[in-house]
């Protein structure tokens, strides 16, 4: 294709003597006008394209900010309620703890022990063997708070928790059965062992000593049986407390234990 004349070069042969009786002349000059015109109006669509190129980009630079900014903002709630949700879990788990334990010894209480006690009832329907089961009471108790104070008793109780637990096995569970009274459930342990474990918790009271009252001579009771299948828990409970009475009446600091059904 022939190269196009520029516009300046147009004007000189639309001008030059010597075209000037060409009759192809008020043609080309209207053409060349038309493309002028034509050129104009194209450069200012570009003009108006570009800007709105211009200001799409800026709206599309706003739109990620915006979304930038968003997705940050989401991120920092995700964290918090992360961390609400941690912190949720924590205290379930420190009211649980605090629903299944003694405030005042740090021992299981009588739910915790309930429910260790129903799921050793359910272990020995599916032919596990027995646990046992000791109650234990404090001997005279009510003096030590009359003549040292409510306190003191206080005091006496948590140090009877610790010495009573002492020698007890993982999975043995001393708990606080109310007032001066603890329970031990043993699992998987027979009348025998069990009785021997409980003569060593019983020495081992007898040999406290409180470093303020040195003179105080601490001594506990206890009733032991060990679960027989089919019998309800309030049953081997029943069972326990009757030992206790029994070796209470036999002049206490002593252990009484049901005889084994023929
Ligand atoms: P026994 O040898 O027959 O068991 O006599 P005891 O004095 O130990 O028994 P009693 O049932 O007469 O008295 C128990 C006392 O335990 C009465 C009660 O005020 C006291 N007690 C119960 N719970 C607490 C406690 O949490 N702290 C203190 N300091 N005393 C308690
Ligand atoms: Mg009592
Ligand atoms: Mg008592």
């Amino acid at each position: 294709m022939a190269e196009l004349p520029s516009d300046e070069e147009l004007e000189q042969l639309l001008s030059d003597p010597e075209h000037q009786h060409n009759p192809l002349l008020p043609l080309v000059a209207a053409l060349a006008e038309r493309n002028r015109e034509q050129r104009s109006r194209l450069e200012r669509l570009l003009r108006i394209s570009d800007s709105s190129y211009g200001v799409a980009v800026s709206r599309t630079q706003d739109l990620l900010q915006q979304y930038d900014r968003q997705l940050k903002r989401l991120d920092k709630i995700t964290r918090i309620s992360d961390r609400y949700q941690r912190n949720l879990i924590e205290l379930n788990e420190q009211l649980r703890h605090a629903a299944l334990r003694d405030p005042l010894t740090g021992l299981a209480n009588r739910r915790q022990l309930t429910e260790r006690l129903q799921e050793e009832v359910a272990r020995c329907s599916r032919g596990q063997p027995a646990f046992a089961l000791a109650m234990l009471d404090v001997d005279h108790f009510k003096r030590i708070n009359d003549t040292h104070g409510h306190d003191t008793g206080d005091t006496v109780l948590c140090r009877l928790a610790e010495t009573i637990s002492a020698p007890l096995r993982s999975q043995d569970l001393c708990a606080r059965w109310g007032g001066e009274e603890f329970m031990l459930l043993l699992p998987h342990t027979g009348l025998e062992q069990a009785g021997a474990l409980l003569r060593r918790v019983i020495t081992a009271v007898r040999g406290l000593r409180l470093e303020t009252i040195p003179d105080l001579r601490l001594t506990v009771s206890a009733g032991l049986t060990v679960y027989r299948s089919q019998e309800s828990l309030e049953d081997t409970i029943r069972r326990a407390d009757s030992e206790l009475m029994t070796a209470k009446q036999g002049g206490r600091d002593r252990l009484n234990m049901a005889e084994l059904p023929e």
